[in-house]
């Protein structure tokens, strides 16, 4: 059985905490998507983990960890990350990486930071992981595959040829400094032999999972809301965010995604740019942020605070319905324990009206929150694992998120740990 792991908002949502809980019952646990530009905190027997590129599935002896065709690899930051676990004492783990993945290549990461900086105030709020050069080489067909590492005529051919054309630019529209051919090609060389011993037709390998009735797990990367199609375009990241995507990205047919699981946060966070309809800000903000997720809100790669925000049914409904949701895990609640009142956001006024329909960039840009208050529990919940056994104004806020977005919560995570986790049955529950 194939099952996803994906975010229903702007990421952050604690899906790498899910993804860790749901490996211990999974063989295979495929990243499909993105790059080392977001991360997953993960907090388990081995202490406190932040993992940029790794599959969340890296903790458990069982499984083996695939980097799908679809997502950006940076190699050097994989095998650091690879490292990064075994010296605090995780046993190695078992990774394949697709020879269809493309390289995130040092110019990539250049190009990234030059056109931030470019277009200084009407920046992105790019990490500079390369991401965005990454995904537009890979659509114009000058992207580099892994499997290319291994062919050193044409690599040679092609690096020439890539460096012709990159330094132009460098030259013209940045004036930066020029790359030179002979180091790169020394670098991929490098490269090919960091990533030899992973390399994978991946999905023959999946192929022949599936056949053996192999429980996988696809593993996403942010959310909906960053999806370039469906999300807050042009604030987006560059590749799909969405379940569907992950067939694509893991190369197995998209029927065999059977359930999708879609990761939504008791309240709301963001990085980077883009309309935010429930933010907050001032001390509201800062308080909740520091009593976010496990020990605040801050970004796992960059270490940015998070720009936070009250739950919104409007985002998490249309996150919700683009991913094709069986299941919400919604997590992070026991931190919404300090609240006497909980204000949700449960509609958009736009140009005097109140919708419920999440919309195209220019008008969420001019949308106003309608909020509504609920009666916060003024406890703490961690440690409980029992839904019944959750303060009843709690058990209400979970009902109420759930009849607005319309999907079925059947789990409630009210801690950062492996256990911290309650199972609740959904009349939603198809
Ligand atoms: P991801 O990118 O979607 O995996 O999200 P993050 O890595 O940003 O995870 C959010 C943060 O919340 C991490 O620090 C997690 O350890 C933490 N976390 C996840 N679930 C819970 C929860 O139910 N309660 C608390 N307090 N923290 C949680």
């Amino acid at each position: 059985m194939v099952k996803a792991v994906v975010g229903a908002n702007w990421g952050d949502e604690g899906k790498g905490k899910i993804t860790d809980m749901l490996a211990k019952e999974s063989d295979i646990i495929v990243r499909f998507q993105g790059g080392a530009n977001a991360g997953h905190t993960i907090v388990n027997d081995y202490g406190k983990f932040a993992l940029h590129t790794l599959p969340s599935g890296v903790f458990y002896n069982h499984t083996t960890n695939i980097i799908g065709n679809g997502v950006a690899l940076n190699i050097p930051i994989l095998i650091a990350e690879i490292k990064s676990i075994t010296d605090r004492d995780v046993p190695a783990p078992k990774i394949l990486v697709s020879d269809r993945a493309q390289i995130v290549m040092p110019y990539h990461i250049l190009f990234d930071q030059y056109e931030e900086e470019r277009l200084g105030g009407r920046s992105f709020g790019s990490t500079k992981s390369g991401i965005a050069p990454f995904y537009s080489d890979k659509y114009a067909k000058i992207g580099f595959q892994v499997s290319e590492l291994f062919e050193e005529e044409s690599l040679k051919d092609k690096i020439t040829r890539t460096c012709e054309m990159k330094n132009i630019l460098l030259e013209h529209l940045y004036q930066k400094p020029l790359l030179d051919p002979e180091e790169l090609l020394a670098t991929m060389r490098e490269y090919r032999d960091m990533i030899a011993p992973y390399v994978c037709d991946v999905s023959l390998f999946l192929d022949q999972a599936i056949k053996e009735g192999k429980g996988i797990l696809l593993e996403g990367q942010l959310g909906t809301l960053k999806d370039p199609d469906h999300g807050i375009y042009p604030m987006v990241t560059s590749s799909s965010t969405l379940a569907a995507y992950g067939a694509i990205g893991a190369g197995i047919p998209p029927y065999e995604i059977q359930k999708i699981i879609t990761v939504c946060k008791a309240y709301s966070s963001a990085v980077g740019a883009g309309a935010f309809v429930s933010e907050i800000f001032g001390e509201e903000a800062d308080e909740l942020r520091r009593r976010g997720g496990d020990g605040g809100e801050f970004g796992a790669t960059t270490g940015r605070p998070r720009r936070m925000g009250w739950f919104d049914c409007v985002a998490s409904k249309y996150g919700c319905r683009l991913q094709g949701t069986t299941d919400v895990a919604f997590t992070v609640l026991d931190v919404l324990g300090y609240l006497e009142e909980i204000p949700v956001c449960i509609g958009y006024e736009i140009d005097g009206e109140v919708t419920t329909e999440f919309p195209t960039t220019g008008k969420l840009e001019q949308a106003k929150p309608v909020l509504t208050k609920l009666a916060g529990w003024k406890e703490d919940i961690r440690g409980i694992r029992n839904y019944e056994e959750l303060p009843e104004n709690c058990r209400k806020y979970v009902e109420f998120v759930e009849e607005q977005i319309g999907y079925p919560i059947t789990m409630v995570s009210n801690g950062p740990g492996r256990d911290d986790i309650i199972y609740r049955k959904s009349q939603l529950s198809r």
